[in-house]
């Protein structure tokens, strides 16, 4: 396999000096490419989706297949700009000199994926490397194979192969893949394999983005439309594959007074949603596999936490689902308090004066989203001033990751470097700062034999 792998790298990098990846005509035939397979392949997307998470046809198709979508034609529609030279004002230092911000691209990259959004989070990254003129290798995630065996059937089929490259496997390919040389390493997943992605890259001085996780909060204040923000917190949690998403609530606070209200309208709209028996509800995706069956049960079977369910808990380890559940008054020490949940469990703290939320917030890792539901202003601005997180979403949630004009990233345990829109363009280019001048207006004062008179300039 790491024969292989250098052999890849070898191609591309090949590739890359030709130059051909640098033509607007090249990397817009590309990102065409990409829109073919997305609409042309909708039925077979769906079904691998469906296979790998049980995911809901309209999840698969709103939150993966239009999300490509749409990266992709906002690409295709303003790659001229985004890869036109920008004008800079020059000092008198250099003058006269015009200056100019050449973005070129930065070689050859890896893009190592993740199994929750298979699709979406292979390709994004993908579309803003070739939009950048880069060439590249894709590494979606083992964990989510039938989706993994579409995109390297697809991509092989559609796109230029001398150019982007498919490479499927787990632990030992990765590894494979990390001793490389490469341009940037683009990775999505957890913190733990983020640290050794980092300490691989270190050794070739090689840039990464890390679009990691972390515990996203959602504060809900009184005086709110409770049943809008009720439904826009589920359709954040349950309705986004189960709970299983870097951006979904993974614990509410909210005041001592407000959270049986709070229960009782989530409760309800959770029964409107998914029936009196959730486990079988069409509407709710499977969790991934065995493995995080178990990782997310356990946090359930905490001491701290068992006799705290408010609302769910019903589990059906066969066909691997876990109904939405809802558990009141944690404390901070308990397991679910303290790891990542990436599951339908949703834990409520509670607090006895609103802002005392921001606390509980940033004693902790900085979040990848943190999300606030109110009507007051003071409060808003207070949040966002106080919050340290990703992104913000207020009175909503995850939305700010649809977004293409806002940058999507973590900050500090929730990653490092940010994409979408023109950021992923960005994310995979190099700003090259060039200076032109001419010969005239050279000043004798610069050059030696320095005298007293020359400092006076
Ligand atoms: P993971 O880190 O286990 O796997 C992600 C990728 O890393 C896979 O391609 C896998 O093959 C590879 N990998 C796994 N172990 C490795 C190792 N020892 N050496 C080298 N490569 C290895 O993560 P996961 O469980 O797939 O993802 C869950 C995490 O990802 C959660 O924390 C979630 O919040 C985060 N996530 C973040 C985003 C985002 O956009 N920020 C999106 C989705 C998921």
């Amino acid at each position: 396999m790491a024969v292989g792998v250098e052999e890849v790298v070898k191609e591309l990098r090949s590739t890359y000096t030709s130059g051909k990846t640098k033509t607007l005509e090249w990397r817009a035939s590309q990102l065409k490419a990409i829109i073919r397979i997305a609409t042309h392949h909708e039925n077979e997307i769906v079904e691998a989706l469906r296979s790998d998470l049980k995911k809901p046809e309209l999840e698969s198709f709103v939150h993966e297949i239009c999300a490509v979508l749409s990266a992709c034609k906002l690409a295709l529609k303003e790659l001229h700009r985004w890869m036109k030279p920008q004008k800079v004002k020059t000092s008198m230092t250099t003058f006269p000199a015009s200056g100019e911000i050449v973005p070129e691209p930065l070689g050859v990259v890896l893009v190592i994926s993740t199994w929750n959004y298979p699709f979406l989070l292979s390709l994004e990254p993908v579309i803003g490397a070739i939009a950048a003129g880069n060439v590249v290798v894709l590494k979606p995630s083992e964990v989510a194979p039938a989706t993994s065996s579409v995109l390297s059937k697809l991509l092989g089929e559609y796109m230029d192969t001398t150019a982007v490259k498919v490479i499927e496997g787990a632990v030992p390919e990765t590894t494979a893949l990390l001793e490389q040389k490469w341009d940037k390493i683009f990775y999505t997943g957890s913190g733990k394999v983020g640290r050794i992605i980092l300490a691989a890259a270190a050794k070739h001085l090689t840039p990464v983005v890390l679009e990691l996780g972390g515990k996203c909060p959602v504060v809900v204040d009184a005086n709110i439309n409770l049943k809008v923000a009720a439904r826009r917190i589920i359709s954040g949690k349950w309705g986004c594959n189960s709970g299983q998403t870097c951006v979904s609530p993974d614990y509410v606070i909210t005041t001592k007074e407000y959270a049986s209200k709070l229960v009782d309208v989530l409760s309800a709209e959770l029964e409107n949603f998914y029936g009196k028996d959730p486990l079988q509800s069409k509407d709710l995706s499977s969790i991934i596999n065995a493995h995080h069956f178990d990782r997310v049960t356990k946090l359930l079977d905490d001491e701290k936490v068992s006799g705290k369910i408010v609302f769910g808990g019903q589990q059906d380890k066969t066909n691997l689902k876990i109904a939405p559940t809802i558990i009141l008054d944690v404390p901070d020490d308990s397991l679910i308090m303290n790891e990542e949940i990436f599951g339908p469990l949703l834990p409520i703290v509670t607090v006895n004066k609103i802002k005392e939320s921001f606390d509980v917030i940033n004693a902790k890792g900085k979040p990848l989203a943190a999300y606030l539901f109110t009507n007051d202003q003071k409060l808003k601005a207070e949040f966002i001033g106080s919050v340290s997180a990703g992104g913000i979403t207020i009175n909503d949630v995850a939305l700010h990751f649809a977004e293409a004009g806002l940058p999507f990233g973590g900050v500090g345990e929730s990653g490092m470097g940010a994409y979408h829109g023109k950021f992923s363009f960005d994310t995979f280019s190099h700003k090259k700062a060039v200076l032109q001048r001419g010969f005239g207006g050279d000043v004798a004062a610069r050059y030696p034999p320095y005298a007293p008179w020359k400092l006076q300039f």
